[in-house]
């Protein structure tokens, strides 16, 4: 399975395409170019055939997990299948040559998909107005919360903290410092969800908002967000919302009548663009109607039938992108919203609820359910009681490769000791479903019977345990021939 750098394949002389004779004059490079631009030595390219460069490439695309190869049930990343008819159609050529400088009058169409698509996810979402800019979750985490900062300022009080549940996903204390606010974190209840008590406590003149994910990284639903919305406002104090969460809700409750101010969605989440690898992604930012005035410039407005870019908004908090977005990602997004129109959004809601149930009911048995209730659409198991045969959580993500799953999300949320986060999505059939717990199944068993199998895998595996932190801290890009390393 190992595969060779493309630089150690091939043999000196081979080439890879044949250029056809032409009767030009030969001229020697020297006799063009000014000698300081000229290399010394020659480069180091790789000399191989057609077919050899095929193959190594071809094989390379298949030694990764993806969610075209592989179940992916990793936890708050709602890793879904990617329909394939919205990758052709983003991809058609009015829409992939665009230039953003075009004239109103020229790209209306595509105007007009970023128009519906914000109407569309303010429908789904419960909102008044809508900003596509952001390029992901957590930017859309700053954006909302820079509106949060304007509303306040606006009002002539700056407030200076923000108020978060210890299950929260680590971007949001991060946004919230970006911010320029302080985060405060508070504990969550014995239930998993918001301790009403605590964030009484907490709440005062200062507090600009509350951020919280329903259902929350427990994948619980906090039953009690009427009643923190109420609270929230008391102090004059914005709810905001991290819609990473919402596959569990479509259709079927909505973050704006749950009395949410703001919102995030992750559209490379929810609505099927693909993700990972660093995106393109896109968090659009939906708001209550008070925000509105506040939102980036450009604004798409429709007047007299036309669509416009509407920069005249004094009180903006400016751009938070170049141009208006990732605007591939907002086509792909608008084409599965309207393949699976309203009842189909809520069947998906339905069936990544019931998934998660199903797989988790199955597993709780056998790993813990630290807060046991019936999940949202992914839930949280702990691997703890496999610590006394030396088996960590880890190593059980590790095994999940040799049965041929992706993991699940593991050591998060924090407040899980060794969590084991799974979201299975909607996607997937019945037999996969089986198939993942046969093999989580599998593995507890393993764990009692022969730790040192689970310690050391993946045992199948193009590469094995790798130092995860020496990869990222001291990568090694370039490769030397003469001293032959890699
Ligand atoms: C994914 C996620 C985010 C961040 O979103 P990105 O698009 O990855 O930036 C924030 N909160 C939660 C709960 C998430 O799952």
């Amino acid at each position: 399975m190992s595969e060779k750098l493309i630089f150690e394949l091939g043999k000196s002389g081979r080439k890879g395409v044949s250029i056809p004779e032409d009767e030009l004059k030969e001229l020697k490079v020297e006799e063009i170019l000014d000698k300081r631009l000229l290399r010394e030595e020659d480069p180091s390219l790789p000399e191989v055939s057609e077919i050899e460069v095929i193959r190594h490439y071809t094989r390379l695309s298949q030694l990764n997990f993806c969610v075209d190869t592989h179940f992916y049930p990793l936890g708050s990343c709602t890793m879904k299948y990617n329909p394939r008819i919205a990758e052709k159609l983003a991809s058609l050529k009015g829409f992939s040559t665009l230039h953003p400088y075009e004239p109103e009058e020229l790209v209306q169409g595509a105007l007009k998909i970023m128009f519906e698509l914000g109407k569309f996810l303010c429908e789904i979402g419960g909102f008044d107005a809508i900003t596509l800019q952001p390029s992901a979750g957590a930017h859309g985490e700053l954006t909302g919360l820079l509106l949060i900062r304007a509303y306040h300022e606006h009002k002539g009080k700056k407030r200076t903290k923000v108020i978060i549940p210890d299950s929260a996903h680590g971007t949001n204390p991060a946004s919230c410092t970006l911010a320029g606010y302080r985060a405060v974190e508070i504990k969550s209840g014995k239930d998993g969800c918001i301790d009403i008590d605590r964030l009484r406590g907490e709440l005062d003149e200062e507090t600009a908002a509350v951020m919280i994910t329903n259902p929350n990284t427990l994948g619980l639903f906090e039953e009690k967000i009427a009643e923190i919305a109420e609270l929230t406002h008391s102090v004059g104090a914005l709810l905001y919302g991290d819609g990473a969460n919402l596959n569990a809700l479509m259709g079927i409750s909505r973050p704006g009548d749950m009395g949410f101010d703001v919102l995030h969605f992750n559209l490379h989440k929810t609505f099927a663009a693909p993700h990972g690898g660093g995106g393109p992604g896109s968090g659009p930012v939906a708001v209550k109607k008070e925000l509105e005035p506040f939102l980036p410039v450009p604004v798409i407005v429709e007047r007299d039938g036309k669509y416009h870019l509407d920069y005249d908004r004094p009180l903006s908090i400016g751009k938070v992108k170049t141009f208006y977005g990732n605007f591939s990602v907002m086509i792909k997004a608008y084409i599965y919203i309207r393949m699976m129109g309203a009842e189909g959004l809520k069947r998906v809601s339905e069936n990544a609820v019931l998934s998660a149930r199903y797989v988790i009911n199955k597993l709780k048995e056998v790993y813990d359910l630290p807060y046991d209730k019936p999940p949202m659409h992914e839930g949280v198991l702990s691997g703890k009681k496999f610590k006394e045969y030396g088996v960590k959580t880890l190593d059980i993500a590790k095994r999940l490769l040799d049965y041929g799953f992706h993991p699940p999300t593991i050591y998060f949320p924090l407040i899980v000791e060794e969590a084991i986060m799974i979201e299975p999505t909607e996607t997937e059939t019945k037999e996969t479903l089986d198939a993942f717990i046969e093999a989580m199944l599998k593995i507890a068993k393993e764990a009692k019977e022969n730790p040192q199998l689970l310690k050391e895998a993946p045992h199948t595996t193009p590469v094995r345990r790798l130092d995860e932190v020496k990869a990222a801290k001291e990568p090694i890009l370039r490769w030397k021939k003469d001293k032959g390393e890699s």
